[in-house]
């Protein structure tokens, strides 16, 4: 079961907007201080130099769509997207190419399996079946419109850093420990080819994938990225307009089913926000209409996502209303308001 341990947190209803921001700092502070003990999970070490992250690192920032951060911790330290730019291009191919293409050439249902899973496409008859594992995400990459791989490159570090605010860099050290150990995602490149799946080199794909993922964020960069997507893909910090509000909605919609990989039908129900992890340990969470939560702490769980940011964000939800599926009711209709068919008011 998904743990969480913030029930004895008080559950607001999602309806209205963010608390005044003093109590937004107050209780991004207390998520911080309350999980910054934790010491449950392991630093991923399947990409070599993911292995000599520091697992104490731990920082939380929420922007709302007010363009105001609130930080706690190491909200400044960079570490390498990983997972989550998969949202990022999944909203650039949705922008570009429109809803109905994305679901038909990739699709949108969770496969249910681990996130690098083979035997998902083979059961699926090369279906990668949704953007956010990997065989989606190479093949959601390969559907970036651009003249060559260098051209696709350039076309997603532009947009993911338009939806940051500021130019994201290229974390060297990490693009290439990725590559000199990325043989899983070379044969699901080639598997998705096999099958007709993928229409531009198999090769030359997995590296703009692999560049996508070593792009070096912060939490707050997490944060104001998942705030474009709450505020109808206008970035609520430079006030650009990144993508259409149909993008944000359709990429919120795959992020709630999809986002925590295997896990995500247990984090919906405990947490009630679209999300996307990453195994360098970022976690964004995103309340739509007020903002989003980004985190950083690199100890995993067993699926992949950040022990500490899981906590952390089902805290926030709590306290901050911002589980999609807490309502209060209306209370009494007004006077002279028509009733329920059958003639009674409530
Ligand atoms: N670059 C990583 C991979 O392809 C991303 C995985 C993740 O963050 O879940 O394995």
């Amino acid at each position: 079961m998904f743990e969480t341990d913030a029930a004895d947190v008080a559950q607001r209803s999602s309806t209205g907007s963010l608390p005044p921001a003093p109590r937004v700092d107050e209780l991004v502070a207390a998520a911080h201080a309350r999980y910054a003990p934790l010491d449950e999970g392991d630093v991923a070490d399947y990409i070599p130099e993911l292995a000599e992250a520091d697992p104490a690192w731990f920082g939380l920032a929420l922007v709302g769509v007010d363009g105001r951060a609130h930080t706690a911790g190491d909200a400044d330290v960079a570490f390498s997207i990983q997972s989550i730019s998969k949202a990022f291009v999944f909203a650039l191919v949705c922008d570009e190419l429109g809803h109905e293409l994305v679901h038909e050439r990739v699709g949108v249902n969770n496969t249910g399996l681990p996130f690098n899973s083979v035997i998902a496409l083979e059961l699926n008859d090369g279906s990668p079946m949704n953007s956010m594992v990997n065989a989606g995400a190479i093949a959601t990459t390969a559907l970036v419109p651009a003249a060559d791989a260098e051209d696709r490159w350039r076309r997603i570090r532009d947009g993911l850093s338009r939806f940051a605010g500021r130019p994201l860099d290229l974390d060297d050290v990490v693009h290439r420990s990725e590559s000199l150990t990325n043989h899983r995602n070379r044969a699901l490149a080639r598997l998705l080819q096999s099958y007709g799946r993928l229409d531009v080199d198999p090769d030359e794909t997995v590296d703009v994938y692999t560049r996508q993922c070593s792009l070096s964020v912060t939490a707050v960069d997490l944060a104001i990225m998942g705030a474009t997507l709450a505020d109808g893909g206008v970035n609520p910090v430079t006030g650009e307009r990144v993508v259409s509000a149909e993008a944000c909605r359709d990429t919120l919609a795959l992020l709630a089913s999809c986002g925590l990989y295997e896990r995500s039908g247990e984090w919906l129900f405990e947490i009630g926000m679209p999300a996307k992890s990453g195994v360098a340990g970022g976690l964004v969470a995103v309340a739509p209409g007020k903002g989003a939560i980004g985190t950083f702490s690199p100890r995993l769980d067993p699926a992949g996502n950040s022990v500490r940011g899981q906590r952390a964000c089902a805290h926030l939800s709590r306290s901050l209303g911002l589980n999609l599926f807490a309502s209060d009711p209306a209370g009494p209709a007004p006077a002279g308001a028509a009733g329920p068919i059958g003639g009674t008011t409530r």
